[in-house]
């Protein structure tokens, strides 16, 4: 690795670092602040990734709640039903998230599954919020994918292990552009569709959710804090199934960006 790390010591024991990450005629790097005495020498974890939205500002994503089993033809179609008493959700690394073009076929798997699903975006945090506070701290949405080793998935059910490695890997997840709620209004109805190589393999409406997106923010909030840049994949309509590397994907949601990637 060409990395090298500039060392400034300032009063208050405050460490910062700028790491120098690549040069490619401009040099990229990012800082970092520790608090206390000791320091290791290239500390190089990743920083939190950024999205991109439709008026050209980059944010940073916080945590990755993934939502399960919210449209009933999806709950159907893996052999299973929607909870209605409550959500059921899990959670992928930020460093998991790739926003492509090229997205990187797992490890361990025969079956790697699509999953396309509207990603809310919060702009703002907070706890135990009513469903009117929960709407108004929604920044925007775009277009995801949850990949799933859906072969793994199935072991995990059957031995009651949690989905950790079903669902958390390099890549398991993909968003596009966001595009702000100021420009779309709160998204209750739009088109969802994934097509794979030009053919369409998963079509619904946001519409069919079993717990709409105002009410899976003020569920979340009940369980820990809500933070700026935590998102939320809302579900998958029915149609999952296998992809290759290869293969081209092309997400749509009506009113938002496309996601276009391919697996490498
Ligand atoms: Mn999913």
């Amino acid at each position: 690795m060409n990395e090298f790390t500039l060392t400034v010591v300032s009063p208050l024991s405050m460490t910062a670092w700028i790491v120098v990450e690549r040069f490619d005629g401009l040099v990229h790097t990012h800082t970092k602040i520790i608090r206390g005495f000791v320091i290791p020498m290239n500390w190089n974890s990743p920083t939190h990734p950024e999205f991109l939205t439709t008026d050209g500002r980059r944010l940073p994503v916080n945590r990755i709640f993934c939502i399960a089993k919210n449209y009933e033809e999806h709950a159907k179609e893996m052999g299973g039903e929607v909870d209605r008493k409550a959500p059921f959700h899990f959670q992928k690394s930020f460093d998991a998230l790739t926003f492509g073009p090229d997205v990187r076929y797992p490890s361990h798997t025969e079956d790697l599954h699509h999953e396309v699903e509207l990603v809310a975006v919060l702009g703002e945090g907070g706890r135990n919020l009513s469903l009117k506070e929960a709407e108004a701290i929604i920044f925007g949405y775009a277009v995801g994918l949850d990949f799933t080793r859906r072969d793994r998935q199935a072991e995990a059910k059957d031995k009651g292990r949690p989905w950790e490695i079903a669902k958390n890997f390099d890549d398991a997840g993909v968003m596009g552009v966001v595009t702000p709620k100021s420009e779309t209004g709160l998204m209750e109805n739009a088109a969802i569709t994934l097509d794979v190589n030009g053919q369409e393999r998963q079509a619904g409406d946001i519409n069919q959710m079993a717990y709409n997106t105002v009410e899976l923010i003020a569920f979340l909030s009940s369980l820990q804090e809500l933070k700026a840049g935590d998102l939320v994949f809302t579900g998958t309509p029915s149609g999952v199934g296998a992809v290759v590397r290869g293969d081209h994907l092309h997400g749509k949601i009506a009113g938002l960006k496309d996601l276009e990637i391919r697996l490498i």
